[in-house]
């Protein structure tokens, strides 16, 4: 194993006991010997019962670290909390391809989200649309009066867009408040504010306002990545075409454009969970984004540059926070945060971003030279283990095997196990 001081980048990590995986966790975050126990322990049951109805209990996965990334110039060890084998290695050896040319390079705009305000019976539209714009400032004085934290903040209700729909039942305007919900992910934040607002744009207007709720296509909320990953790292120019070659089908045919954009969620909803964020809103965001056009196409691209390398690029919304929701109750989410070090919900975004674009590159980079089923093959060995009833040694040994013989099967698991035992 070697390793540089703060540094992410390290081999052999996934070889290690898992105690020495806290070890080297510990020191690069600089966690206390209580925070570092967290990772062995559940969520406790009062906690529970406090964050949804009728609990029962709780409901594990387990959480990894990937390894290896530069972003920003700034080394990141990044929790990731998933049931699916061979995502967590995926990222690791992407970042560590990445790091040849630098890393990543991300960015993430202002942390603006949207909250829509549905508005029905309208005589006058053009009359009804000069009323609210007329109102303006008074509209977002009274939504600003609900959250005085978010604007001591520097944040708040900063400007109002107004859309007019067709629909079967005529026309609707549909006035979206723009939010600036700084290091919160802002949902509780824009609902309070819209429902605020209803009464207002009844009596200003003399319509009927129905919904008023946020928009989860955070398309104001956008984060970027970029990475140059190197002809020769990842095997020279033929795997470069043919990484271009697989990547195209993507941007043609939603069919292959929805597994695509699945595995970046792969890596992606892995951070949001382990964060305590709202990982059903991001993938509403991420995949309304992805057909922002009309047809459902590649969150991600590529092309090659001067040199022939293989350059990556990433862009949706991420409506991320770092205070509110569930990320500042779950005891992990807090732990996952203090390993990241984020200081604000834009570096969360940027981190997220570079994941996801780094998720997406190994699976293109796997389908298009040796097939993605050989990275699976021995973790997906390890699950048909435990499903044959190894326990403890065992599971690698019969793991081991079922690689070997190229038969990952369940009764061939169980053969094996046998035999093990009756020696
Ligand atoms: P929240 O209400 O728990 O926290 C946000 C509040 O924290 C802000 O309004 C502000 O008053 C305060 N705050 C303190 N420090 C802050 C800082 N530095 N930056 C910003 N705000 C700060 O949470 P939220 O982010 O408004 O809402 C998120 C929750 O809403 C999630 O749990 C999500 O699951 C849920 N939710 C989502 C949807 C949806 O996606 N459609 C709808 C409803 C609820």
């Amino acid at each position: 194993m070697s390793e540089e001081k703060l540094s992410s980048k390290i081999s052999g990590f996934y070889k290690l006991p898992v105690e020495e995986r806290i070890e080297f966790v510990k020191k690069f975050a600089g966690l206390t010997e209580d925070e570092a126990s967290l990772f062995s322990k559940s969520l406790d049951i009062e906690t529970a019962d406090k964050m949804i109805e009728n609990v029962l209990g709780t409901f594990d996965l387990p959480i990894g670290v990937a390894v290896n990334f530069l972003i920003n110039g700034r080394d990141y060890i990044i929790p990731m909390a998933i049931e699916e084998s061979s995502v967590v290695a995926a990222a690791s050896n992407a970042a560590k391809i990445a790091r040849v040319k630098g890393g990543f390079k991300a960015e993430a705009s202002e942390p603006l989200m949207i909250g829509q305000i549905q508005l029905l019976n309208i005589e006058d539209t053009e009359g009804a649309v000069k009323k609210i714009m007329d109102h303006k400032k008074e509209i977002l004085d009274v939504a600003n009066a609900q959250d005085k934290i978010l604007v001591s903040l520097g944040g708040g209700a900063k400007d109002l867009e107004i859309r007019i729909l067709d629909s079967p039942l005529g026309k609707m305007i549909v006035t979206h408040l723009i939010v600036d919900v700084r290091d919160a992910m802002g949902a509780n934040a824009v609902n309070t504010m819209v429902e605020a607002l209803a009464p207002i744009f009844e009596d200003l207007t003399g319509g009927k306002v129905r919904l008023k709720i946020l928009s989860n296509l955070a398309d104001k909320r956008l984060a970027r990545a970029k990475a140059v990953f190197d002809k020769e790292t990842i095997g020279g120019e033929k795997v470069v075409d043919a990484f271009l070659e697989s990547y195209t089908l993507a941007t043609i045919d939603p069919y292959r454009a929805a597994t695509h954009n699945k595995g970046i969620m792969n890596g992606i909803d892995a951070v949001v969970i382990a964060t305590g964020n709202d990982w059903r809103a991001i993938e509403a965001g991420a995949h309304a984004y992805a057909a922002r056009n009309g047809r459902y196409t590649s969150l991600t691209k590529y092309y090659k540059n001067e040199d022939g390398d293989l350059v990556g690029e990433i862009e949706l919304p991420l409506a991320l926070g770092i205070v509110g929701g569930a990320g500042n109750i779950h005891p992990k989410a807090v732990l996952c945060k203090k390993i990241l070090g984020v200081k604000t919900s834009r570096e969360l975004a940027e981190i997220i971003a570079s994941l996801g674009l780094a998720q997406n590159f190994a699976a293109l980079l796997a389908l298009s030279t040796v097939g993605i089923q050989k990275g699976h093959m021995s973790l997906h060995a390890k699950n048909i283990a435990v499903m044959a009833g190894a326990k403890g040694d065992e599971i690698d040994l019969v793991a081991d095997k079922l690689v070997e013989e190229g038969n990952i099967k369940l009764d061939r698991a169980k053969e094996i196990l046998e035999e093990i035992r009756n020696n």
